[in-house]
């Protein structure tokens, strides 16, 4: 049993259910479309008192289950007019867990800026947050340590989302209490700051209750064993993270350079170095006492996360990921992961998504507000977004907004989202999945980012972004960490036996894929009922009419052949 809250800010009315079996199983994106449907909030403006505020936890949350303990953000998003589950690391989930709480909901807005703390004990209490307002997210996260000490889970919504700007995130505490673990995509740190809440506090408790304390206990550890023994994880993920990706797609062509006008920074078989990928930072970071292997949240196996330092051995930001080298880095004509590191650490601390403030930048440079690979440019802009001048809030409406304000030529968004770090000229398989999901541009929804599809018809591309949509929208549901899915897709059978261990269900393997499917069919009926047609799932037309360096590849397929595709979900 677990219990979830709804908490009206208006007059801070609590409502608290028990949630039992399945009903804490099927949590994260599933919960979140199904919650919206119900909540019938497809047509309202996402910005105003209405729109619900989501956030859940998975079913082994509270416990050390390896990348279990995912948090799933959820609202109609600002951004996209669209259903939007955004989900971070860090320990937000693992403490909600701790307390027995499965989630919380907030409804309507707070008159008066607030930080929310559910305490151990099972109380949630409503303080001032005059404090913390206008801060970055890293003082407001020392102060709130200070006045709640070291054993807590923070969420926060940063300078930006104060204003409601679209770029902003929620921001969650990492396991060293940092808090750069993002919600990030879909302006969900907008909608908490309509809510005008300032943070959510939550404290760590011990062990959540299971029905089969035992067989789960005995679960985490095999599943423990399993990613310690899977090769992807061992040789990939934990020793060089993400950032691996950034030295692929360079080779590939489909990383994001200037805008989305080449796919390759430098021809290293030409001799040229390459220094945004992990074969450069990873050596020079741990010459440096930086971390190539750190987890996010307690019990993490994996450990793609980083610490970056600089020449001196001071930490700079953590982590660096693959999608803010490319979209804050290439893509902004960026060389040098010092200056990438160094914006991605303003970021940060605005709780800004790197990847929509990356494309919005390189939008700016394209139209002449900035030059690419120009750094101070890139610091100043971030100080203006910071302080809320004229300019900066025009900046803060994200890629959509300022591309057409300044009348770009190239505005790579999908959905008014911008794309992840995969040019879908080339990357066809991912391009297909950021086309077709009712999130907007998202990579991590359906990401196929090795896939060679250049002898493959639209069918097979369909039918494998099918699948990995499918299992990707189950994890979401369960608090996992995708980067965990060559573990977890191949083990539904444990799965089910461990969580009908944790919860008293009788789920059987199948269960895994039905839950992915329900949630992509959910997520396609609230679009439907905000409007969103085959027309929406198109690429900007610079994809389809210039060829891309050096593959000279264009796009090949149109919204109206792949937004089909769900149709192809077992019924
Ligand atoms: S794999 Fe990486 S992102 Fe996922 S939970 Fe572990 S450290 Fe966090």
């Amino acid at each position: 049993m677990r219990t979830y809250h709804e908490i009206r800010l208006s007059d801070r009315h609590i409502t608290s259910k028990e949630l039992h079996g399945e009903q804490v199983i099927q949590a994260g994106r599933y919960l979140i479309a199904k919650t919206l449907l119900e909540m019938d909030v497809a047509s309202i403006d996402p910005l105003s008192p209405r729109n619900p505020l989501i956030f859940s936890a998975g079913p082994f949350s509270g416990t050390a289950w390896s990348n279990a303990n995912r948090i799933s953000v959820g609202c109609k998003s600002p951004l996209t007019g669209g259903v939007k589950e955004a989900n971070g690391g860090g320990t937000f989930a693992y403490a909600l867990g701790q307390i027995n709480t499965a989630g919380l909901t907030l409804l309507d807005a707070s008159p008066d800026w607030v930080v929310i703390h559910l305490t151990k004990g099972g109380d949630i209490e409503f303080d001032d947050a005059a404090p913390y307002m206008g801060k970055g997210n890293f003082e407001v996260a020392d102060q709130l340590i200070e006045k709640y000490g070291k054993r807590v889970a923070l969420a926060i919504c940063g300078p930006v989302g104060e204003y409601q700007g679209l770029l902003a995130g929620v921001s969650f505490t990492d396991k060293d209490l940092r808090p750069t673990r993002l919600a990030a995509r879909g302006g969900v740190g907008a909608v908490m700051g309509s809510k005008k809440v300032k943070a959510i506090v939550v404290d760590m408790n011990k062990m959540p209750t299971f029905e089969e304390p035992k067989k789960v206990t005995a679960g985490v550890r095999k599943y423990a064993k399993m990613i310690q023994e899977d090769e992807v994880v061992q040789n990939g993920y934990r020793p060089l993270g993400t950032m691996a990706m950034a030295d692929f797609q360079n080779q590939f062509g489909g990383l994001p350079v200037r805008n989305f006008s080449a796919g390759r920074l430098a021809d290293t078989g030409a001799g040229e170095e390459f220094k945004m990928g992990a074969a450069y930072i990873g050596p020079l970071n741990t010459a440096r006492g930086g971390e190539q292997s750190h987890a996010c949240m307690p019990g993490c196996l994996i450990q793609c996360s980083n610490i970056y330092m600089d020449a001196d051995g001071n930490e700079v930001a953590s982590p660096i990921e693959y999608e803010t080298l490319g979209l804050l880095g290439t893509n902004c004509g960026l060389s040098d992961p010092d200056d990438l590191a160094r914006v991605n650490a303003i970021a940060n601390d605005l709780g800004v998504d790197t990847i929509e403030t990356g494309a919005t930048l390189a939008v700016l440079m394209e139209a002449g507000v900035g030059e690419f690979g120009d750094v101070e440019f890139m610091a100043d802009a971030l100080d203006e977004i910071r302080q809320g001048t004229e300019n900066g809030r025009i900046w803060a409406q994200g890629t959509a907004f300022a591309g057409a304000h300044y009348e770009a030529a190239r505005i790579p968004v999908i959905k008014g989202q911008a794309l992840g770090a995969y040019d879908p000229r080339v990357v066809e398989g991912t391009g297909l999945g950021m086309m077709t999901t009712a999130q907007g541009a998202d990579h991590t929804v359906g990401n196929l980012p090795r896939l060679d599809t250049s002898e493959m018809d639209l069918e097979e591309i369909l039918a494998q972004s099918l699948v990995v949509q499918t299992k990707v929208a189950a994890a979401d549901s369960l608090g996992l960490c995708a980067f965990g899915q060559t573990v977890t897709n191949t083990n539904t059978d444990f799965l089910a036996e461990t969580l009908n261990a944790a919860h008293g269900t009788s789920l059987d393997a199948g269960f895994f894929d039905a839950l992915g499917s329900d949630a992509l069919r959910l997520e396609r009926e609230f679009n439907d009922k905000a409007g969103f047609t085959d027309k929406d799932d198109e690429l900007p037309t610079f994809f389809y009419e210039e060829e891309l360096p050096p593959s000279g590849r264009v796009a090949r397929f149109h919204g109206a052949d792949v937004h089909g595709i769900y149709e192809g979900l077992p019924s």
